[in-house]
Order: C-alpha cells, then structure tokens, then sequence
C-alpha cells in the first residue's frame, strides 16, 4: 500500500542530518554553484514555467535575489546538488486576486514584486492538479512543514527570548535559558472503518459540497495510534471499534501533520454523529465508495482526490478483504465500550 500514497511521500532527498551542525560544511554546499532552492512566501511555494513544466527549484544565488529571506534551511541533497529552502517575508508578495471555489485549497493569485513573471500557487492545488513530480511535491512538502515551523517559533516557549535558527534551520536555541526547541511533526490517525461490505465516511462543515472521507483526528498525549483510531471514531460517530491495522503514513504540510492510515474494523452499526465535528456520517456500500471514486455516484457524491491518504484507504479496501478480528478480542473491545457508556 505505501506506493499508492501520491501526496507528499517519496521525498528522495538525503536530509545530510549528521552535517546539520557542521557550519562549515553547510556554508561549502550553500557556495556550491550546483546548489538549488525552493523558495515560499505566506506558505506558499514560488514557481518558474519552463514550457508546459512548472518547476519549483531555482538556482541558489537567483533565490536569494527575490527578497531577503527571513530563514535558510538545507533540506539535503540528490544527484544534482544541495537544495535549501527559503522563506520569503510575506510582505514580498502582493495579492493579484483571490477566488474561492468552495473548495479546501487557498485560491489567493500572489505576485512578487520584482519578479512578476514567477508563478505562487497553493501546495493542495499544486497536488490536486498533478503539476508537480511526486518528489518535487515531497520537498516542497517537506520545505513547507520547516518553514512553518521557523514562522511561528521565533521566541522561546518557555523563557521568552527570541531564539536562534541553528544546524542548518533543524532546531532553534535560546541564548537566554539555553534550551533547544525541535520542528514539530504533528501525528494524525486517519481511519477507514469498515463492516464487511460497508465502510463509514463522514464530512466536515468545511469540506467541499458533497464530498466524504474517512474520519480522523490528532493523536494525543499518550496515547497509542490504535487507541486514537478508536477514541476518535467512537467520539465522531459512536461507532465502536475493534481490531485496527495500519495501512501506510503521509506528510501533510498544513501545516506540519504526520497521517498514519488505518482500516479498523466496525463492532457496532448504530451512528450517532457528534454535531460539532460532523455535519454528516454515513455507512457506504463498496459499490457506492467505488462510484465516488470514479466520480459516478447517484446523489453526486465523491471522495478525495488522489494526493489524499483517504483516497488510497478506499482504493486499498477496495481492493482487499476486510480486517480479521479474533472473537475474544471483539468480546473484550465490545464490553469495555459498553460499560464506558453504561
Ligand atoms: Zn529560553
């Protein structure tokens, strides 16, 4: 299943982390006439056409010239050279116009200053519209998740000082207190639960008209994945669950997610929709899930597209037969929600 993830995996990229340190080595590959960027600003990557092409990495010394960046990170290294990433401040661009299509993506059409020509577009529809490579996508993914982090941790959580980028943008100091403060990754369970030939989709207020998906939710402290599989989908839909198998992760840079992708498997068929996370929730027969996939549904309605997890968690149950669940293991995950609702 790994390999049918679109979305953000497959970064091929040597993230040199053992070189972090070496200031040295660091200033070498950044003077290195070979090495690349990519460059955001207001989260969002800078892109040059090349033909039909749209490409995301610039040489190193033009960059530099499209602003002065607040932060340069060195995301690693491939055949052609070192890449850093570069975050722009977001005074560097201007807004040209914005259209919402109702969907989940950013639609604002910025422009920079001195370089009109460059194109700035939302990683989502970067993704939806298949306009980048799947290893370009991975790195501007990847810059996106660092460039977040630096955006928002410039002052120390727990004595306030401004802190100090340091390892080549992979930690930041305090000179104050000196603690250090690592990027985040925030890890989300994302679940398809199933019951033999049905499986349960819900939707967001938030989502696109009509669209459905599996549910899903952060991990919390202390908790283990399956534990939050269950929780979620329990406090969501009052859908108990039993056995859990993992499925395949994804990166998801909106802004620093880590998606583990589970089928669990339903011991209860009852709904009961907890309002305020869902507007609806609805048990799928494999026909139905097939024809939102192919876009084909009755009623209109359809799944994500391909650069989501979601997706290759339907195609993959689609695919496959449901989860085994020894009977002791359902007696024993059955009473322990009974007598948590009792
Ligand atoms: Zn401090």
């Amino acid at each position: 299943m790994p390999d049918s993830v679109e979305g953000f995996a497959g970064n091929p990229l040597d993230r040199l982390s053992l070189l972090r340190e070496d200031a040295a080595a660091v200033a070498q590959m950044a003077a290195d006439p070979a090495a690349m960027a990519v460059v955001l600003v207001q989260s969002m990557p800078i892109l040059r056409a090349e033909g039909d092409a749209l490409l995301a990495r610039h040489p190193l010394a033009q960059a530099r010239d499209f602003g002065a960046a607040e932060i340069e990170v060195l995301l690693g290294r491939d055949e052609s050279g070192p890449l850093f990433a570069l975050l722009l401040p977001d005074a560097a661009a201007q807004m040209q116009e914005e259209a919402d299509d109702g969907s989940l993506s950013d639609r604002r059409r910025l422009v920079l200053q001195n370089k009109p020509e460059l194109q700035i577009r939302d990683l989502r529809v970067l993704a939806a519209k298949n306009r980048l490579t799947r290893p370009e996508l991975a790195i501007l993914g990847q810059a996106k998740s660092i460039l977040h982090y630096h955006a928002t941790h410039g002052f120390c959580a727990r004595c306030g000082a401004p802190t100090v980028a340091f390892a080549a943008g992979w930690r930041r100091d305090c000179p104050a207190c000196g603690a250090r403060h690592f990027p985040r990754t925030d890890p989300v369970a994302i679940m398809l639960v199933v019951d033999g030939d049905f499986c349960l989709l819900g939707r967001a207020r938030h989502f696109p008209e009509k669209m459905y998906s599996c549910l899903a939710g952060f991990i919390e402290s202390g908790e283990t994945l399956e534990e939050a599989v269950r929780r979620e989908v329990f406090e969501e839909s009052g859908i108990v669950v039993g056995a859990v198998r993992y499925a395949a992760s994804q990166p998801w840079p909106f802004p620093a997610s880590l998606m583990f992708g589970c089928i669990g498997q339903a011991l209860s068929r009852d709904i009961r929709i907890d309002a305020e996370e869902l507007e609806d929730c609805r048990w799928f027969t494999r026909a139905e899930a097939r024809a939102m996939i192919e876009e084909r549904h009755q009623e209109g309605l359809f799944a994500p597209g391909k650069a989501a997890i979601a997706r290759s968690l339907l195609e993959h149950w689609l695919r496959e037969e449901q989860v085994g669940l020894r009977e002791d293991e359902v007696a024993s995950i059955a009473e322990a929600r009974a007598q948590k609702t009792a």
